[in-house]
């Protein structure tokens, strides 16, 4: 391989961003406002106060302010793991035959595993700072759980983890890891809180979903003093978190004096594809350049490429406030799909807005392609992906394949968003060749679009 690109590139440390970039502020049609479940007007920063941190309803709020500066306190952890590499991946591409150059930036080399210890350092701060005693949060495959548990335990902070319990039987590792790092674990649906009642009395064996979780762990904040709610995904103040992965990609290929054609993420709630493209959809919305940018969902759960664009609920127990999103009703389950991550009904309300604008495409994956392509990269590379990560891996690998047939050196970057250590329950099955694809039919959908709420606006 002829390297005038290095394999790994690191930015310095002096040259991690200092500011958060805020999308919202370039995108000409804002995402619709959060609307209260109870009045169906949108949401107030006092009422959003009282469910997050008073720094973070203002940052959800936000949608003028581009650049927003990243507290000292949280770039002095981020230095722990920042700025992370941006990968050229030679034997990937070496492996496929193709003439396609093919970059990732690695977000898992943290011990959380994943891009999410990024937000849950910036909310654990804020929540710190307003001199809350801790918070509350969901995890799915554990993922975020853990990263805020780290987060919590550098900034000295309870921490109480809903988890969903399909996770919290399949990562016994998972959970202990968050307990090491202080955290209390409770498997979601519970009978610790009344939604967690409510829902296991009417799906009795139901396995949870995030929707679940994040209602259990709303209603444990509300009812506590001094706590307040977090969320790893799908709000605005989490992808402005995330920027930071799109800003560092976007210096680090700006060093190499390379331009992509194509930003390829894996989307579940939406924040780390938000964060990878926010430099370059600002870019993009300002006129300035233009880039392909492809969102990839599991098939089993496709909020953006077979949801509605409606408000909804963000979570089961229809507890937080409504968002105009891409989605699949706050009443679907998905079927137990491994990339526990990407098992959401609904997806960022900055993303849906984009989407519904034409400025990026969706395509979705099925699980055993998605694991092909993961244990392809994991012998190449070296990298064992997350399945979640997986999902972009497949997606850029088809496209470096297109490459191959048309013979374009097309330059692709992906979101290599985690790793997957904690996931050896689902490679094993794949291994064993008893992983199977479930698709939902549009019967199965019908009921989730039948419970979104009857707000036309
Ligand atoms: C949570 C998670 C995702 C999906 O979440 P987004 O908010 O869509 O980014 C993807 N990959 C990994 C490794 C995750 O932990």
């Amino acid at each position: 391989m002829s390297q005038t690109i290095p394999y790994k590139t690191y930015l310095e440390e002096s040259e991690m961003p200092k500011q958060w970039y805020n999308l919202r502020a370039d995108m000409k049609h804002k995402p619709a406002p959060l609307l209260n479940p109870a009045t169906l007007q949108p949401m107030t920063l006092e009422e959003l106060s009282q469910v997050f941190c008073t720094e973070l309803a203002k940052q959800e709020l936000d949608d003028t302010t581009p650049y927003i500066d990243i507290p000292e306190e949280i770039r002095e952890y981020y230095k722990t793991y920042r700025p992370s590499p941006l990968v050229r991946a030679y034997f990937l591409e070496r492996a496929l035959g193709t003439p396609a150059k093919i970059y990732y930036k690695f977000e898992g080399n943290n011990t959380s595993g994943s891009h999410k210890l990024n937000s849950a350092l910036a909310q654990a701060y804020y929540a710190k700072k307003q001199g809350l005693k801790g918070v509350t949060t969901e995890t799915g495959a554990g993922q975020w759980g853990t990263a805020l548990a780290m987060a919590c335990s550098y900034f000295d902070l309870d921490c109480k983890v809903y988890m969903v319990k399909v996770s919290y039987e399949q990562k016994p590792f998972r959970r202990e890891v968050m307990r090491t790092y202080g955290a209390s674990v409770t498997p979601s649906p519970s009978m610790t809180t009344n939604v967690g009642r409510k829902i296991l009395e009417e799906h009795p064996g139901t396995t949870g979903s995030l929707g679940c979780a994040i209602s259990e762990a709303v209603e444990a904040a509300t009812s506590q003093e001094g706590y307040r709610y977090v969320l790893g995904s799908v709000l605005s103040q989490v992808v402005l978190h995330q920027s930071v992965i799109g800003l560092e990609t976007k210096a680090a290929l700006d060093k190499l004096g390379v331009t992509p054609d194509i930003i390829i993420g894996c989307a579940g709630g939406g924040s780390n594809l938000g964060g990878l493209i926010a430099p370059f959809m600002g870019e993009k919305l300002r006129g300035e350049k233009d880039y392909r940018i492809i969102a990839v969902e599991p098939a089993s759960c496709r909020s953006l490429s077979r949801g509605k664009f409606a408000y909804d609920f963000c979570d089961t127990g229809k507890v937080c406030p409504l968002a105009k999103m891409y989605t699949l009703g706050s009443g679907f389950i998905p079927s137990a799909n491994h990339a526990g991550g990407l098992r959401y009904h609904g997806m960022s309300t900055i993303l849906s807005t984009l989407y519904d604008e034409g400025l990026m495409e969706a395509t979705s994956v099925e699980q055993t392609a998605v694991f092909e392509a993961a244990t392809m990269f994991a012998r190449v590379e070296g990298i064992l992906p997350a399945p979640d990560s997986s999902h972009a891996i497949r997606a850029a690998m088809d496209e470096a394949l297109k490459c191959k047939e048309t013979g374009e050196e097309k330059t692709i970057v992906f979101g290599l968003t985690g790793t997957g250590y904690f996931d050896m329950v689902a490679y094993e099955r794949f291994n064993n060749g008893d992983m199977t694809d479930y698709i939902p039919t549009d019967d199965d959908l019908k009921p989730g679009f039948d419970g979104l709420p009857n707000v036309n606006l």
